[in-house]
């Protein structure tokens, strides 16, 4: 007895490679461009939703693919609206996605990576080590599982895509874009680049790529100090990639990109809330074009860092602003539940 060939996802399969199939059955190549938009713009989650396909086809691709979908496992809602999901993946790891209402957005922040290999000491997913990259689809269908969030509890559709959930996207970087090109092309979601947003550590090899591959997404670096030595301390990247490296990297994407970089910058106690820190900061603003979130600080247990005082968010505001630097000052969403920046770990 042959036991039967191993079923593949077909949601790893190219348009080419179903066109590929159904050539070799004899069937008509559109046929696989109609399986394909069932597949990512149509979200199909099995073959029978394929109505525009012939019973004996959709038998045929039963025989030979499945899909391997993601499930929500579990769902929280904060006070503020805020949503916060366990994602299960099809071999049972479990990252989180987060759905982020305001009054004219509704954003999903996604995971790229199952935990995450950089070791930043005031973020919650870095107590976790790094498990696996995501697929393409398992980041795509995160997106989809929010957009239906979306439709379902506040009637209103998907409005922007924030990669700052867990893990490190420019260590993922082939599948981050695969899933990018997903949402953003006419056969996927169809949502414009500019509604998507990639956050890193800042990688600077990556960041080049990015500029070189023209990309036309928003671009966000986890900035936290312009000053290397404390910078270091708290994300111990910056040891292998300093300051300068980043700021030449970001110089070359704004160059080939002509799009300003956002720095997400954190204010701690005691840390770099003074006005050397500041003013570090105002001076690296002005070599590399960009603007400046502020975010609040989400504490993760342990209390050795704390949110800086409302004084020291003014005065960053007033140095930077000073210098014409915008600066926006972000208050967290979903912090009841666990679900704002950094505090993504898997606890509940
Ligand atoms: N690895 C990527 C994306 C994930 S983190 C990156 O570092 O950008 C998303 C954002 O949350 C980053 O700016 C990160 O520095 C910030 N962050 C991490 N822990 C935080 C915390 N406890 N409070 C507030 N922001 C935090």
């Amino acid at each position: 007895m042959t036991s039967a060939p191993e079923k593949r996802d077909i949601r790893q399969l190219s348009l080419d490679d179903i066109k590929a199939f159904f050539e070799a059955e004899g069937e008509k190549a559109f046929r696989a461009k109609q399986v394909y938009e069932w597949l990512w713009k149509k979200s199909a989650k099995d073959f029978d939703q394929m109505t525009n396909i012939s019973l004996k086809m959709r038998e045929k691709l039963k025989e030979h693919f499945l899909f391997k979908l993601i499930k929500v496992d579990q769902m929280q809602r904060s006070t503020d609206g805020t949503i916060k999901n366990a994602v299960k993946l099809h071999d049972n790891l479990v990252v989180e996605s987060v759905l982020i209402p305001t009054e004219s957005r509704i954003t999903a922040c996604i995971s790229s990576q199952v935990g995450c290999s950089l070791d930043c000491n005031f973020c919650a997913t870095a107590r976790l080590k790094r498990m696996r990259n995501l697929n393409p689809d398992e980041i795509y269908d995160q997106v989809v599982a929010i957009k239906e969030q979306g439709d379902l509890y506040f009637e209103r559709p998907l409005t922007n895509i924030v990669y700052m959930g867990m893990g490190e996207p420019l260590l993922n970087y082939k599948n981050v874009l695969a899933s990018i090109d997903k949402i953003t092309s006419p056969e996927g979601l169809g949502m414009s680049p500019r509604r998507v947003t990639l956050s890193t550590v800042g990688i600077p090899k990556m960041i080049k790529q990015l500029a070189d591959d023209e990309v036309r997404f928003n671009l966000a670096v986890s900035l936290h100090s312009a000053i290397d030595e404390s910078r270091s301390r708290m994300m111990p990247i910056n040891e292998k990639s300093n300051l300068a490296e980043l700021a030449e990297s970001l110089q070359y994407w704004h160059s080939k990109t002509n799009r300003k970089v956002t720095f997400e910058y954190v204010v701690w106690r005691g840390i770099n809330d003074d006005e050397k820190h500041a003013k570090a900061l105002a001076k690296y603003c002005g070599r590399v074009a960009s603007k400046v979130n502020i975010i609040e600080y989400n504490p993760i247990d342990d209390g050795e860092f704390q949110q800086a005082a409302p004084e020291s968010l003014d005065m960053y505001k007033r140095i930077l602003e000073a210098k014409g630097i915008i600066v926006n000052v972000r208050r967290s969403r979903g912090k009841d539940i666990d679900a704002a920046c950094g505090q993504l770990a898997n606890k509940s």
